[in-house]
């Protein structure tokens, strides 16, 4: 089988995580959702890519709630044989002085047409190793620092490795966030000139030939989000006789940055939105950031009657999603309700066998879920909660929650808590169900089975959020932040709403503020009183933005300006 995929050169697409499918639990949030969502276009189109990930074997966590809102625990284990196959190969890298050694699975992802995308899913879990050893790619995002290193140098300088091993081509690199920017370290060893006959002063390294070779896709807009490794644990973990000062000079004289790496080491640099590049060019100044927005996958994220309504209106959506801005006009009223009826019973039907919440299907639903940490703010909506339960008592309304926090993230913990809090305070004035166990399946339940979607970041924190792309796909307008993608999505009253402006004071007080009043005094109204606007609202979002913020259109771009050039 691997011999299908090794005689075309390829792009290698290297991410910590990918969203394979929902139940291979293989990523915790957004990133992941991306890379396979990027894969799965690829597949579509045909591109001819191998993506490169750890396979996690322990998954990233499975969620359980008590009634207090305490998050618990468990692993998530799966069985790699179960869907993918064992290669042969096998190389080392070496780790605190002894080599581990690494072998690969390869899971083929399927295109709707004859594409398949292979994925190699690096694995040390093997007889020759020690159990500690064995152990670097069980947790997603597990461990401490030394183990984040480990498993940061088994994928960059693992993955090059392997992927030679295996026979295959690779004419371009493509990195992920920066997690896997060590891949270019490995291809500093690969091309670097020979001692004897460099003048003194002289580049070790080939450096304008591995910047060719190497993208770069950015997902933090802070500093503070950065993955960083300390020098003096970076030498005694990896003795691999780099030079020292060429890489400080490439990762910052402080810490290993591996953003900063990868920012010195690839020609192509993308932020994930426009306005996210721009800040990255004010953090970053002197590089060039391209802004090839995020999109989701059509297919993935539409749900089935959607689907059967695209398929009946506008066939060809799965190749040309640019067809769905003919919704508008092209697909009748009656039926675009009608598929939503039927996913908004969908939702209420998993919401009752999940939490025992019964939700009234003529209501309107607010769908929020996401990663939960302090700057998405889930707890803007219940900022007061004297004034939310007014405005419901007026214009009822409930809502559905759902987020996993990382485990080591107490803030993150501390807002599922806060929610779980409100939820009590409000009982018999508004329901609310918070989802266990969010991932794939639960979100496209939601962004489909919501009425609106809400999104509440902290300005400028949320680099593009793609849950709302989801949601237009299904015709479920969006009511948030102007940050990330939203400031290109948002045409007021048209594709959804906005809450507070692009410029003012992201303040939770005049936020909060602003989305009561929306709510109550725009949103809810035309839900109520105003059926065929709101209507025309839910075709907006399709025609204006699906039709833009998919996965599609951001591949054709990457390959015509990042992996051609
Ligand atoms: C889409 C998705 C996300 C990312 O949503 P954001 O809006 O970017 O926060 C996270 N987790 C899952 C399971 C998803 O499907």
């Amino acid at each position: 089988m691997l011999e299908d995929f090794i005689h075309e050169p390829r792009v290698a697409y290297f991410s910590m995580e990918i969203a394979l499918r929902n139940d291979i639990p293989t990523y915790s949030g957004g990133l992941g959702v991306l890379a396979g969502d990027t894969l799965r276009s690829a597949a579509d189109l045909e591109l001819p890519m191998v993506a490169v990930t750890l396979v996690s074997r322990m998954g990233y966590f499975r969620q359980q709630l008590d009634g207090q809102g305490h998050q618990l625990e468990a692993p998530d284990p799966w069985d790699p044989a179960s869907a993918a196959s064992a290669l042969d190969a096998m190389i080392a890298v070496v780790i605190d002085g002894r080599p581990v050694w690494i072998r690969g699975w390869l899971y083929i992802m399927t295109g709707y047409q004859n594409g398949r995308q292979p994925v190699i899913l690096l694995d040390t879990d093997l007889d020759h190793n020690s159990s500690d050893d064995r152990q670097l790619t069980h947790y997603l995002y597990g461990g401490d620092i030394s183990y984040r290193l480990k498993q940061e140098i088994v994928l960059g300088i693992g993955g090059v490795r392997l992927l030679q091993a295996l026979g295959f081509n690779i004419r371009q690199y493509h990195m992920n966030e920066g997690h896997s920017a060590l891949l270019a370290v490995e291809l500093l060893r690969r091309f670097s000139f020979a001692k004897e006959d460099l003048r003194p002063g002289e580049p070790l390294y080939d450096m304008p030939r591995i910047r060719e070779m190497c993208n770069f896709t950015t997902h933090t807009p802070v500093e503070a989000g950065q993955d960083r490794f300390p020098y003096p644990l970076l030498q005694r973990v990896l003795q691999d006789g780099i030079d020292m000062a060429t890489l400080k000079h490439l990762a910052g004289d402080d810490d290993l940055n591996m953003t900063r790496l990868a920012l010195n080491l690839s020609d192509f640099v993308n932020g994930v939105a426009k306005r996210h590049a721009e800040l990255s060019r004010t953090l970053f100044p002197g590089y060039q950031v391209h802004a090839i927005t995020n999109g989701v996958h059509p297919q993935t994220w539409v749900c089935p009657s959607f689907a059967a309504l695209y398929d009946r209106f506008l066939h060809g959506w799965r190749h040309e999603p640019e067809l769905l801005m003919r919704a508008e006009c092209c697909i009748p009223d009656d039926d675009v309700l009608q598929a939503h009826v039927l996913a908004k019973q969908a939702l209420i039907a998993r919401v009752r066998a999940l939490t025992s919440v019964e939700l009234d299907p003529q209501l309107p639903i607010l769908g929020f879920a996401r990663r939960m940490t302090a700057y998405k703010r889930a707890d803007l909506l219940f900022h007061d909660l004297e004034r939310l339960a007014a405005i419901a008592q007026q214009q009822p309304l409930q809502i559905v929650l759902a987020g996993k926090a990382h485990p080591q993230d107490g803030g993150g913990k501390k807002m599922i808590e806060i929610l779980h809090a409100a939820i009590r305070t409000l009982r018999g004035r508004i329901t609310i169900a918070y989802l266990p166990n969010y991932d794939m399946e639960i979100a496209l339940a939601m962004v489909s089975g919501a009425d609106l979607w809400l999104n509440t970041p902290l300005r400028p924190l949320e680099a593009s959020g793609t849950s709302g792309m989801k949601a237009a796909f299904n015709g479920v307008p969006s009511l948030s932040v102007l940050d990330g993608w939203w400031i290109e999505g948002c045409i007021e009253g048209i594709t959804g709403w906005a809450i507070g402006s692009s410029t003012s004071e992201s303040a939770n007080g005049n936020d909060a503020l602003s989305l009561y009043d929306k709510l109550e005094h725009v949103v809810l109204p035309l839900y109520y009183h105003n059926r065929s606007k709101w209507l025309m609202v839910m075709k907006g979002a399709i025609s204006k933005n699906a039709s833009f913020f998919n996965s599609h259109r951001m591949m054709r771009r990457y390959a015509t300006e990042a992996y051609i050039r």
